[in-house]
């Protein structure tokens, strides 16, 4: 399985009360390679939380996350970051595209590091297929404030697929975009998944995205249930 979690609980302290709070109860899961996974839950439930650790960018409280059979927890923060960079896409609300580069720049971001020049024109070649592969070859050169929240937001799922992850996490993938460029944004995650066997587990508001996703749990009270 690509990510396990084993019980996973997360108390916050709350500065005024002293008091901890406990956001996650006992979360247990695990995504198989290809698999999806959907979560739904009012607001505060803990989504964001439950993500963030998944994606080693928070600890929990209690209790284990394995990312391919590996306990997060052990390693350390270099190691932390390659797997960010190697293993997992992250998508969110926002592009967060930086807004002095163009597409292909954008999409190219976490290929960075990669010094070989043979493995950097593999990199440039699978941006090419990908941003063509979305309807956005003809944009390539355009710098972020030129285009659509859809466009801009495509872009970012690219740049999350680069570096062929085995898991992706998105967070309101369609949180500000509209009823068209949602659709489209929920296929193109989909499609992805199937074509590249990629992991994909999103948390959303939207039942519609959910629902296209597949595997739809509710976050509530600290608890995980199948919906
Ligand atoms: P959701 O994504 O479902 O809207 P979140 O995971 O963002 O929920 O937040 C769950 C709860 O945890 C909220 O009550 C939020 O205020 C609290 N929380 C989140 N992050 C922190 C933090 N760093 N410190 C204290 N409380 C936090």
């Amino acid at each position: 399985m690509i990510c396990q979690v084993v019980d996973v609980k997360k108390s916050y302290f709350n500065n005024q009360s002293d008091l901890q709070r406990a956001v996650l109860k006992g979360v247990s899961f695990t995504l198989e390679p290809g698999s999806t996974m959907s979560i739904v839950g009012p607001s505060g439930s803990g989504k964001s939380t439950l993500l963030n650790i998944i994606g080693t960018l928070d600890l929990p409280t209690s209790g284990k996350v394995l990312i391919d059979g590996q306990d997060i927890a052990l390693y350390s923060d270099n190691q932390l970051a390659t797997i960010r960079n190697q293993q997992i896409g992250f998508v969110y609300q926002s592009h967060h595209l930086l807004p002095q580069l163009n597409l292909l720049e954008n999409v190219l971001l976490p290929t960075l590091p990669v010094r070989e020049k043979s493995k950097r024109k593999m990199a440039l070649e699978r941006a090419m297929f990908l941003l063509d592969s979305v309807g956005l070859a003809d944009k390539i050169h355009q710098l972020p404030g030129q285009l659509s929240g859809g466009e801009c937001q495509r872009t970012a799922v690219i740049r999350a697929m680069i570096n062929r992850p085995k898991l992706i996490l998105a967070d309101e993938p369609t949180g500000s975009l509209d009823d068209s460029s949602a659709g489209r944004i929920g296929e193109l995650l989909l499609r992805l998944n199937q074509q590249e066997q990629v992991a994909l587990m999103v948390v959303t508001h939207s039942v519609k995205l959910a629902d296209v996703i597949g595997n739809v749990h509710y976050l509530e009270g600290g608890k995980l249930s199948l919906k």
